[in-house]
C-alpha cells in the first residue's frame, strides 16, 4: 500500500472545508491520483477533481465521493477532532466539522482506486472517478455538469457511490428504487401592512399570519397525505419584526419539503401553495404571499436490475445477510444527477460507521435514537475501522462487478 488510509482520513478529518471551497481537499485528492498515475483535472464545477482509468475495450464506470463539510462545531472529543473554520455565504465566521462522513468517502475512494489500478490487468473498461464539491448545497453535481463533465470525459455506462450512516460498521444498506427522498427548499414571503404595536387594526399582522400558516401546514402530512406515504414538511426558519412595539409589514418562512416522486411532489407544493394562500387570505392581506422554490433535488432512484446484481455481489464478498434494506430515507442526494442527465443506471448504498456493540446496546435498550448520532449530529464519529475497509472493499466490488 502507497496510501495509508487511516492517516488520509484523520488529516482530511481535521481540515474540513464547507461547500463550493473544498480546495485544500481538492488538492490532497489530487496529489494522491499523482502519486497513483491516474490522470486527472482539477477545479471542475469550480473545486471538484475527475480521475480517469483508461484500461482498454469496457464498460464506462464513474465512482463518485463527495467532499464537503458543514458548518457545525465538533463534540465528539475524538483525538482528531476538527477545531477548523470557515466563512459561509453569508460570510460568517463558522467552525466546519466532516459530520457527514464526506472525509471517508474521498479516502475510500482513493483507496479503492489504488487497488483498482494494482489489479488492472484483471479487469477492462475505465474507472471515472468524480470528486464532487458542495453535495451538502445540493449544487455540486450540477456545477460539475455544467462545467462539461459528461462531454468532457466518458459517459457513464453505470454510476455508483456510498455514503456513511448510522448503521452498525461492516452492513451496508441499499434498496431497489427509491432510496432517497426528492426534496424542495422553499422561501414563503407573506405580506402584511405594518404599524404601532398598540394599534393592530389599523394594519394586516404577517406575524399573526405567519403563526397561523405553519400551525396549518403541520396539517398537510397529518390530514392530507396518505398514511401509507412518505412525506415531510418542516418549517426551519421563521422571521419577522424587529422590536416588540412595531408590528412588521412581512413575514418569511423557509421550508423543507421531502417525497418519495413527482407526483407526490405535485400534491404536496400544491398544498402547500394552497395553505399559505388562503391563511393570507384569511388574514385580510392585500397582497398575495410570494412563494419561491429555492432549490430542487430529485429522488435518488435506484436501477432495479443493477441493484439486484450488485446485492448478490456484495452477500459473495462480504457473506449472506451483509446487506440490508434501510428503507426509503427522507435525507435527498444530488448524485443522481450524472445518471439522470447521461441516461445511465444509478445504485447508490449506505453503509455502517457505528460500533457494532455500541449498536447492538442502544438496539436492546431500545435508545438508538437517542445514543446512536445521525449525520451532521456534533457527535457524528464512525468508528475508523471496519468502516474504512469495507468502505474501500464495497467501491472495489462494485466497480469489478460492472467492469468488464
Ligand atoms: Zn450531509
Ligand atoms: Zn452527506
Amino acid at each position: 500500500m502507497t496510501i495509508d488510509l487511516e492517516a488520509l482520513y484523520i488529516d482530511l478529518h481535521r481540515h474540513p472545508e464547507l461547500s463550493f471551497q473544498e480546495t485544500r481537499t481538492g488538492g490532497v485528492v489530487a496529489a494522491r491520483l499523482g502519486e497513483l498515475g491516474i490522470e486527472y483535472e482539477e477545479g471542475i464545477g469550480k473545486t471538484g477533481v475527475v480521475g480517469v482509468i483508461a484500461n482498454g475495450e469496457g464498460p464506462v464506470v464513474w465512482l463518485r465521493a463527495d467532499m464537503d463539510a458543514l458548518p457545525v462545531k465538533e463534540l465528539t472529543g475524538l483525538e482528531y477532532a476538527s477545531t477548523a473554520r470557515g466563512t459561509d455565504p453569508a460570510g460568517n465566521d463558522v467552525p466546519v466539522m466532516h459530520a457527514c462522513g464526506h472525509d471517508l468517502h474521498v479516502t475510500c475512494l482513493l483507496g479503492a482506486l489504488e487497488r483498482l489500478v494494482a489489479t488492472k490487468d484483471e479487469w477492462a473498461g475505465t474507472i471515472v472517478a468524480v470528486f464532487q464539491p458542495a453535495e451538502e448545497y445540493g449544487a455540486g453535481s450540477q456545477a460539475m455538469i455544467a462545467d462539461g463533465v459528461l462531454e468532457r470525459y466518458p459517459r457513464p455506462d453505470i454510476v455508483l457511490g456510498q455514503h456513511v450512516t448510522p448503521l452498525p460498521a461492516g452492513t451496508i444498506g441499499v434498496r431497489s428504487g427509491t432510496q432517497m427522498a426528492a426534496s424542495d427548499g422553499l422561501t414563503v414571503t407573506l405580506l402584511g401592512r405594518g404599524g404601532h404595536g398598540s394599534r393592530p387594526h389599523s394594519t394586516i399582522d404577517p406575524v399573526v399570519m405567519a403563526a397561523a400558516t405553519v400551525m396549518r401546514l403541520q396539517t398537510i402530512v397529518s390530514r392530507e397525505v396518505d398514511p401509507r406515504d412518505v412525506a415531510v414538511v418542516t418549517v426551519g426558519s421563521i422571521h419577522a419584526g424587529l422590536k416588540n412595539n412595531i408590528i412588521p409589514a412581512e413575514a418569511k418562512l423557509e421550508l423543507s419539503l421531502r417525497y418519495p416522486d413527482e407526483d407526490a411532489r405535485a400534491r404536496v407544493l400544491a398544498k402547500v401553495e394552497r395553505v399559505v394562500r388562503a391563511e393570507a387570505q384569511a388574514s385580510g392581506a392585500e397582497e398575495e404571499p410570494v412563494i419561491e422554490i429555492d432549490h430542487t433535488l430529485p429522488p435518488t432512484i435506484n436501477d432495479v436490475h443493477a441493484t439486484a446484481q450488485l446485492t448478490l455481489a456484495f452477500d459473495r464478498a462480504f457473506g449472506d445477510g451483509t446487506v440490508v434494506d434501510p428503507g426509503m430515507f427522507t435525507g435527498s442526494e444530488d448524485v443522481s444527477w450524472f445518471a439522470r442527465e447521461a441516461g445511465a443506471p444509478l445504485v447508490f448504498w449506505f453503509w455502517g460507521g457505528i460500533d457494532q456493540q455500541k449498536y447492538a446496546d442502544a438496539k436492546a435498550g431500545d435508545t438508538i435514537d437517542r445514543d446512536i448520532p445521525t449525520n451532521h449530529s456534533p457527535y457524528f464519529a464512525p468508528v475508523i475501522q471496519p468502516t474504512l475497509d469495507r468502505g474501500v472493499d464495497a467501491l472495489v466490488v462494485a466497480a469489478r462487478e460492472f467492469l468488464g
